[in-house]
């Protein structure tokens, strides 16, 4: 993947974006919108790429940005996948200790819903319009929400995943046997989610890189863009000619090169992005 060049290129941002004042305020944003509706109708083949910020109006705290969970208490050790591999069924029990006593993300990954982004770009995919997310998130919210064409880059954590075959099984109590085993293959049983040390899962890179190839439109939905290979996608995009949408009430890396931005929570962002696509698709 291409990393993002150092002189980004211009684009047509909304004015004046302070993140103290990124919600919808009347009048302002409302031109940005009318604008993405036209490119996402445009466009020959629209991809969405998501991250944390989509699942913050569930509840679910980012981990970068202001109230973010390595803002509060820093970056978690890096070598995880070397952990689970040192002692799978040590790594096993503390999955065990952490689901009897969860954590802040945990409890939040369990208990959250769908919020009005994620409807919204169900939505989207059922007018046509969205042809394929790839999300970095783990918590099952844009599958709850109905969206169908979705690949998860970093794994879902209701689910498992056997490291031989890929063959991913629901997650819904820790098996009795630890380390548990494939019932197709007999591989060791991981937790679906992609941890820090640990290879993305090759039909899912793959998928996302013939889905970076065929767009030519990407909205990009809460992402800090600076975790790869993801942060990469959008700028292949863009040095293939193709158009990239941010909607994020902060600056990220990405947002100088997008051709619009809208400065506001997703959650109020995209449900107006949504019905104006829907009266342009009924008029
Ligand atoms: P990040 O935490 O690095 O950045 C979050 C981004 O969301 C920021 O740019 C922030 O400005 C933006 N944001 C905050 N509130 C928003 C809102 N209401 N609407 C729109 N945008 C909003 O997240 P990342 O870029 O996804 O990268 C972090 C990694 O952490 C990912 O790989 C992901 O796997 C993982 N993660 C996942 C979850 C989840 O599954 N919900 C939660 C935390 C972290
Ligand atoms: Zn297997």
């Amino acid at each position: 993947m291409t990393p993002p060049p150092a002189a980004p290129s211009s684009g047509s941002s909304v004015p004046d974006p302070t993140p103290a004042d990124a919600s919808l305020a009347p009048g302002r944003p409302r031109d940005a919108v009318e604008e993405i509706a036209e490119i996402l109708t445009s466009a020959r083949y629209c991809i969405a790429l998501t991250g944390a910020g989509i699942s913050a109006e569930s509840g679910i705290p980012t981990f970068r940005g202001k109230d973010g969970l390595w803002t509060k208490h820093g970056e978690p050790p890096l070598n995880q996948y070397q952990q689970f591999w040192n002692d799978p069924a040590a790594w096993w029990r503390s999955v065990k200790r952490r689901r009897e006593n969860p954590d802040e993300l945990s409890a939040a990954l369990r208990e959250a819903l769908p919020n009005d982004a994620h409807f919204a770009m169900a939505t989207l995919e059922q007018l046509g319009v969205l042809r394929h997310t790839i999300t970095q998130n783990v918590d099952n919210l844009h599958r709850l929400a109905g969206l169908r064409e979705l690949t998860e880059i970093h794994g879902n954590s209701h689910f498992l995943r056997c490291i031989d075959c890929n063959a991913r099984t629901p997650f819904d109590e820790v098996p009795e046997a630890l380390p548990p085993a494939c019932a197709a293959c007999g591989g060791l049983l991981k937790t679906d989610t992609v941890m820090f040390g640990e290879p993305i899962p090759r039909d899912a890179l793959d998928e996302c890189i013939n889905q970076t190839r065929m767009c030519d439109c990407m909205l990009l939905v809460g992402t800090s863009a600076v975790v790869y290979p993801a942060a990469g996608f959008p700028v292949d995009v863009k040095m293939s000619g193709g158009r990239l949408i941010e909607v994020n009430p902060n600056e990220t890396p990405l947002t100088e090169m997008s051709d619009i931005v809208l400065r506001a929570p997703a959650g109020e962002a995209l449900p107006l992005v949504m019905s104006r696509i829907r009266e342009i698709a009924e008029a």
